[in-house]
């Protein structure tokens, strides 16, 4: 069976979700996992921001004009009145329920519950006008079976087991859809697989059901060799080893979910990112094969902060990494680039909540000098060292960009160069004009 993952702007508006109808009606069985219509969980984000603040007012506003939206969407979907009653109906218990919160008190388990209605909202949505077409297809729910354990990390166990009863308890189903992003954590509670977590959904049940095939559905062709939000002239990838996956969507290539890459790569499930405007398109497969000696892509990390420690008593003495790296564990902050030499070290970090703290104390260990608003550009590939000339042509293209630090050598897959965020967009272009276009 295949699963198959349609993002926000693919369920966006009547005329998308129609032809996700069409892309998963060819007679074969499988598992469709869908996000929130676009927009939707922000405004769900807002109503609860507003909700903190003690501003039922600001909330009410937001959940009226989502509720016009919905509205319309419904009138412009079905064609029977049945299910637009039928669907209406849904609707408007959904949007009391939002109203519901406006009153009483609100913390972070009533967030986390208004922030995954965007997700029930559009299956149901979506099975309706399944149902209407006469379709053989019913929704099973995410919060029976998607679950994470004591350590927030997802329990495959339970997911296979708790799915697999979803799926006997409705034999013979062309079509099984799901929701993406939610799930429960350990005590049962509402929880969420952060943003963009649907294609993580996706990658988990995929594993959990020995898939044959994931396909990530979204508004571009493919993973493309550079941010087609920032640089001119990027072409899709047809080819990705999942660590060159891993790699691109942790360094920024929004197209993937950064955790999504791990649970299909541990089952050998190959990934497909395919464009719902353009169905016939190639896209990218990632799987473990790859094309060897070639940089595939370039992506970007932003918000990085860069730290260095320099001191001449006891850099690199035995023993003097370890305790700065506890610097940064005992603060739950992670390192992403690290660079030494035999008087500093450098290393940034993406998560500013602890700085000062953790400044305070590397204080005891040498000068320390902060540089904020950096960010890293990453270029991905089959980069093994003894293929030559990858690093030389990466750094000629950056040759007018000031370069806070540069790492090589992690992995095979990647080279990184730290600079000011002023920069991102001309590095980028850089890259792209002579990795891809020279
Ligand atoms: P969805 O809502 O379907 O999950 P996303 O917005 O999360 O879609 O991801 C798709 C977007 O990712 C594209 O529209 C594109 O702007 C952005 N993107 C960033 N980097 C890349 C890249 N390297 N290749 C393709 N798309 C990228
Ligand atoms: N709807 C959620 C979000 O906007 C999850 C997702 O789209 O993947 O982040
Ligand atoms: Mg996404």
């Amino acid at each position: 069976m295949k699963v198959l993952k349609f993002g926000g702007t693919s369920v966006g508006t009547p005329q998308r979700m129609k032809d996700v109808v069409k892309l998963i009606t060819d007679g074969e069985q499988k598992i469709v996992v869908l996000s929130a219509m676009s927009g939707t969980t922000n405004s769900l984000i807002e109503i609860s921001d507003y909700l903190y603040k003690k501003n039922p007012e600001g909330a009410m506003e937001t959940i009226n004009t989502l509720e016009q939206k919905y509205k319309k969407h419904v009138d412009e979907l079905y064609t029977t009145d049945e299910y637009k009653k039928k669907t209406l109906e849904f609707l408007k218990q959904e949007f009391d329920y939002l109203r519901s919160f406006t009153k009483g008190i609100f913390t972070m388990f009533e967030e986390k519950i208004i922030v995954g209605q965007g997700e029930i909202m559009s299956t149901n949505m979506v099975t309706n006008y399944l149902l209407e077409q006469g379709h053989n297809a019913t929704l099973i729910p995410a919060l029976e079976f998607m679950r994470t354990d004591k350590n927030a990390e997802p329990d495959l166990q339970y997911i296979r087991e708790k799915l697999k009863v979803q799926l006997e308890e409705n034999p013979g189903k062309e079509i099984y859809i799901t929701q993406g992003f939610i799930c429960r954590n350990a005590y049962g509670e509402v929880d969420n697989l952060q943003r963009g977590g649907s294609d993580y959904s996706a990658s988990l049940i995929g594993a959990a059901i020995e898939a044959s095939e994931i396909q990530i559905w979204t508004d571009i062709d493919g993973m493309h060799n550079n941010d087609p939000r920032f640089v001119d002239k990027t072409a899709p990838v047809s080819h990705l080893h999942f660590e060159e996956a891993a790699e691109l969507a942790y360094f920024g290539a929004k197209i993937l979910h950064p955790t999504c890459v791990q649970p299909a790569k541990f089952a050998g499930i190959p990934v497909k990112l395919l464009n719902t405007m353009d169905p016939e398109a190639a896209g990218t497969v990632i799987s473990n094969e790859t094309e060897a000696k070639k940089i595939k892509a370039v992506a970007a990390k932003d918000n990085i902060t860069a730290i260095n420690i320099t001191s001449s008593r006891m850099l690199l003495a035995h023993g003097f990494l370890r305790k700065v790296f506890e610097i940064f564990e005992s603060y739950k902050t992670s390192i992403d680039m690290i660079t030494t030499s035999e008087v500093g070290v450098s290393v940034s970090i993406d998560n500013k909540t602890n700085l000062n703290s953790i400044v305070d104390e590397l204080k005891k260990f040498g000068r320390v000098n902060v540089d904020e608003d950096m960010c890293i550009i990453c270029v991905v590939g089959d980069l093994e060292w003894h293929n030559v000339g990858f690093e030389a042509k990466a750094t000629e293209a950056l040759k007018d960009i000031p370069v806070r630090m540069i790492s090589y050598g992690g992995s095979n897959h990647n080279i990184s160069f730290l600079i000011s965020a002023d920069d991102k967009k001309r590095a980028l272009q850089a890259l792209s004009d002579k990795l891809f276009n020279a």
